[in-house]
C-alpha cells in the first residue's frame, strides 16, 4: 500500500475551521477529530482494551523509550495488544525535559518502520518556553534540517509521516517553519511544544501558534497540536483547525489526584460528588476513592479521566456535524478567565472563522446570539448585502414582523423592483424571501432594538431608492439619515 502526502485525508463537515474528516492509514481510517490516548509501557494505568472501548481507534506510545530501554518489540500492534492504529512519537519531548537525547534520527526512523507504525514522526527539536530568540531559530533550523533529511531515510511508503513545526511563541519562526515544512511531502503536520504554555494558562499563545500555521499548510493535510488534552480548550483548538491530539494527560492528572470534567479540573480532595456517570464514577463515591490506596485510585481516575477525553471528542464532532462548533466555544468561555479570553480572541477574529463555516450544514438544531456577532451571522449580512445589491430594487418595504405583509398593496407585494425586509434584532434586516433558511430560522436572539446604524450599512443603496416602513420610530429614524422615506399606514 503507498499512501501519497495530500491523498490521504478527506473532510466531511465543517464549523468555523473544525472539520470532521478522515484519515487513510494502513490498518483502516481514522476519524478526526481524534485523540491519540498516550500509552506508557513501563505502567499503562488504563487497559488498552477498556481505552478500545472508549472508542479510542488510535493510540500514541514513544518509540524512543521503547528504543532505549531495549524493549524486543517487534510488531507494535501485538506488542501493545492494540489491534487499532498505532502512532509514536519521537524522542522530543525527552529532549525538552533532558536537553538531548541519546539516538540518531536514523535510528528512530528505521525503528518506528521496524515495529510497524502507522504514523510515524521524524525527531524534531521542541523550541518549548524560552527567553532566547536565538535558540528558539536553532530549534527551527534543526527540526528543517531534519525534515529534509527525513525524506532520505524513510523505507516505506505506507506509514504516514509527520512533518512537525517548531518556533515556541515566535510567531515568525513558527510561520517561518510552517512555510517550509508544508513545501516537503509530509502526510501530517504537528505543531509543537504547546505543553509548557498549556500548563500556564497561555491559550492564547498556542491559538496564535494554531493560527499562523494552518495560514501555510495545505488544507488536505491534517494537523496535530503535541500534547494537549485538557477538554475545556479542546473545542477552540478545533475551531481553529487541529484535527488530532495526543494526551498523556489522563494518566498525568491522575498521578496527581486531580478529576477532570468537561469544564474544569478538581482535586479529587476538594469533591464532595462525583459529577460524572462513567463506568468508575457510577461504582464509586468521592469518599471511597479517596480512601483507596494510591495504586488503585490512580487507574481508577485515570480511566474516568479518559472517559471525559472521550465525551469530549464525541461532543466536538457532533457539534461540526450540527453546524455549533460556535456554540460549544461559548459554552466554555466562563470555565476559566483565560479561556474567557480565548473566546474573545475568537469573536475578533470571527470573520475569518465564518470564511471557513459553510452557508449550510446538515442538521441544525438551535443557534443562540447574545448581543455579539457569531460567524454564522456574519457571513449571512455578508450574503444578504450582496443579494440586495444584485437585485436593485426601487422600493425597499421594511417591516417590523412578517405578517405586516398581508397589509401591503398587491402591486408591492409581488412586485419584483420592490424587496421586503423584516427586522431582526440579531440580523439587523432580512429579506422575506430568506427568513426561514439557515441560519436566520435557527437563529434564537433575544429581542433588540433594532440599530439603525447596522440596518443601514446592510442596505447600502441608491438614493433613488424608495424606503417604506409602518413603523413610526423606524420611520423617523430612517427620516433623519435617508431623502426618500414613505410611512405606510397599517390599516
Ligand atoms: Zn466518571
Amino acid at each position: 500500500m503507498r499512501l501519497e502526502p495530500d491523498a490521504v485525508f478527506e473532510v466531511k463537515h465543517r464549523s468555523l475551521c473544525g472539520r470532521i474528516g478522515r484519515i487513510k492509514t494502513k490498518r483502516g481510517y481514522l476519524e478526526t477529530p481524534a485523540l491519540f490516548p498516550v500509552i506508557d509501557v513501563k505502567r499503562q494505568l488504563v487497559d488498552v482494551e477498556r481505552i478500545r472501548q472508549l472508542g479510542f481507534k488510535a493510540v500514541m506510545t514513544n518509540s524512543y523509550l521503547l528504543l532505549k530501554r531495549g524493549f524486543k518489540v517487534g510488531d507494535i500492534h501485538q506488542f501493545l495488544k492494540f489491534d487499532g492504529i498505532v502512532a509514536t512519537d519521537s524522542g522530543a519531548y525527552q529532549m525538552l525535559e533532558f536537553g538531548e537525547i541519546n539516538a540518531t534520527q536514523e535510528e528512530i526512523i528505521r525503528f518506528q518502520e521496524e515495529i510497524d507504525v502507522d504514523i510515524g514522526v521524524i525527531l524534531d527539536t521542541p523550541t518549548g518556553k524560552t527567553n532566547s530568540k536565538e535558540w528558539a531559530k536553532q530549534t527551527v533550523d534543526k527540526t528543517l534540517n531534519n525534515a529534509v533529511e527525513s525524506l532520505e531515510l524513510r523505507n516505506r511508503d505506507d506509514v504516514l509521516w509527520v512533518g512537525p513545526i517548531q518556533g515556541g511563541e515566535y510567531l515568525d519562526l513558527v510561520e517561518f517553519c510552517a512555510k517550509k515544512v508544508a513545501d516537503l511531502p509530509f502526510h501530517i503536520h504537528g505543531l509543537g511544544s504547546p505543553t509548557e504554555f498549556l500548563e500556564g494558562y497561555r491559550y492564547q499563545t498556542i491559538l496564535e501558534m494554531i493560527l499562523i500555521s494552518k495560514k501555510h499548510i495545505p488544507p488536505s493535510r491534517p494537523v496535530h497540536l503535541f500534547g494537549a488534552g485538557h477538554p475545556a480548550i479542546l473545542p477552540y483548538f478545533v475551531a481553529l483547525g487541529i484535527d488530532l491530539f495526543d494526551s498523556a494527560s489522563y494518566a498525568l492528572f491522575a498521578k496527581d489526584d486531580r478529576y477532570l470534567t468537561p469544564q474544569k479540573t478538581y482535586r479529587l480532595e476538594t469533591l464532595t460528588e462525583l459529577p460524572c456517570r462513567c463506568r468508575v464514577c457510577e461504582k464509586h463515591t468521592a469518599n471511597e476513592l479517596r480512601s483507596m490506596v494510591q495504586k488503585q485510585r490512580e487507574k481508577l481516575l485515570a480511566e474516568h479521566n479518559l472517559s471525559v477525553l472521550a465525551e469530549e471528542l464525541s461532543r466536538i464532532r457532533l457539534a461540526i456535524y450540527q453546524g455549533t462548533l460556535w456554540d460549544l466555544l461559548q459554552n466554555r468561555m466562563h470555565s476559566h478567565p483565560q479561556i474567557f479570553d480565548a473566546f474573545r480572541w475568537m469573536l475578533r477574529r470571527a470573520r475569518y472563522l465564518a470564511k471557513y463555516s459553510p452557508i449550510t450544514t446538515p442538521s441544525v438544531s438551535g443557534l443562540f446570539a447574545f448581543g455579539y456577532d457569531r460567524p454564522e451571522v456574519i457571513l449571512f449580512r455578508e450574503r444578504i448585502r450582496q443579494f440586495v445589491s444584485q437585485l436593485e430594487p426601487k422600493r425597499l418595504v421594511i417591516l417590523s414582523s412578517k405578517d405586516q405583509v398581508l397589509i401591503l398593496k398587491d402591486d408591492w407585494r409581488f412586485d419584483d423592483k420592490t424587496l421586503i425586509m423584516v427586522l431582526d434584532g440579531q440580523f439587523g434586516l432580512v429579506p422575506l424571501e430568506m427568513l426561514d433558511v439557515y441560519p436566520v430560522y435557527q437563529t434564537a436572539s433575544r429581542k433588540t432594538k433594532p440599530d439603525i446604524r447596522k440596518i443601514l450599512s446592510i442596505i447600502n443603496i441608491q438614493e433613488s431608492v424608495l424606503v417604506a416602513t409602518v413603523d413610526a420610530e423606524l420611520y423617523s429614524a430612517l427620516r433623519r439619515k435617508l431623502k426618500n422615506v414613505e410611512r405606510l399606514s397599517a390599516t
